[in-house]
């Protein structure tokens, strides 16, 4: 089966697009309910520690599908791109979710609809 990662990236606790929700309720609903089989939160994933933090997350956890839940989807693409490559991490098998500006139910719910896209893991 498949193993899942979500990552929460929050632009480093200060942009207040993400002050609204509780970025830990909102992994840990997500953990609670068995959605995934990882997840962590990181505070500037875009950084150059952060390219180093996603590399060794996907290949120390042997993510198979990660979801990312920050900023837009295509700036993530395009910011996430070379450390897939050299994670050797197919871009096919990568889910952006946009959570900027929402609360921690919506959060909760914009992920959800990302890992249960029918309605069924
Ligand atoms: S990846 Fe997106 S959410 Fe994360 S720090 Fe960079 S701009 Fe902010």
């Amino acid at each position: 089966m498949a193993k899942k990662g979500l990552l929460l990236c929050v632009c480093q606790g200060t942009c207040p697009s993400f002050h609204k929700m509780n970025i830990f309720e909102v992994l840990n609903e997500i953990r609670r309910e068995k959605l995934v089989d990882v997840v962590a939160v990181h505070p500037q994933l875009c950084a150059d520690d952060g390219d180093q933090f996603l590399e060794s997350f996907l290949s120390g956890h042997q993510i198979d599908k990660l979801y990312v839940a920050g900023c837009s989807p295509t700036m993530q693409e395009k910011m996430f791109r070379d450390s897939f490559a050299r994670a050797g991490f197919e871009l096919k098998d990568f889910v952006g979710i946009e959570i900027r500006n929402l609360d921690t139910p919506q959060a909760i719910e914009v992920i959800k609809k990302a890992l249960i896209p029918n309605g069924k893991n």
